[in-house]
């Protein structure tokens, strides 16, 4: 079976604009309002001749209480199935609770993890998505899935692992 990676990360920081950007195509619903993904959704992928499953994840109510552990467990689900996990951060707000709760689930798992910082539309962000380091997941790898910037070293890098 072709090996399976998991996207996963806190509503709105573009999970599914990035899916949709590795695809190729529009096909991950995307919206303003977090929480339209539902659960999992797979994919089939390609990148570089290589075919793989590519897993999109959401659907968590983000007002509602204990959401962060909510989004841990439940990102949990998709790690567990996977083979190496992509974590999508919003490099525009810095780490969140949340974003710290679904490290401390990764950091249990024995799974390759990419770190992406997302939403690095140009130049500026960069500097910006040098605090991520301080997640402990090494290298962000700073992307904008809206317009495509460094999402092809992204996969490049995601393909050594997977
Ligand atoms: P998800 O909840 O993590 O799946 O996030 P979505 O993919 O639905 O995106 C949430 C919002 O962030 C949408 O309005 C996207 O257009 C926006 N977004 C996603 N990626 C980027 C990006 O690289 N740059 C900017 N500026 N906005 C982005
Ligand atoms: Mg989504």
């Amino acid at each position: 079976a072709d090996p399976v990676l998991a996207v996963i990360g806190r509503p709105n920081v573009g999970k599914s604009t990035l899916v949709n950007r590795i695809l190729g195509r529009r096909e991950a619903v995307v919206e303003d309002v977090p929480g339209v993904t539902r659960d999992r959704v797979s994919y089939r992928a390609e990148w570089n001749t290589k075919e793989f499953t590519l897993v999109d994840t959401g659907g968590w109510d983000s007002d509602s209480k204990g959401m962060a552990s909510r989004i841990a467990i439940q990102s949990e689900v998709a790690v567990d199935m996977a083979d190496a996990v992509v974590l999508v951060v919003d490099a525009t707000t810095g780490p969140t609770s949340t974003d710290e709760m679904v490290v401390k689930m990764l950091r249990k798992k024995k799974k390759p993890v990419i770190l992406a910082a997302n939403k690095v539309d140009d130049e500026r962000g960069e500097l910006m998505a040098a605090e991520l380091w301080g997640l402990g997941l090494g290298q962000p790898w700073t992307v904008s899935a809206l317009h495509g910037r460094g999402v092809a070293d992204l996969l490049d890098e995601v393909l050594n692992i997977l």
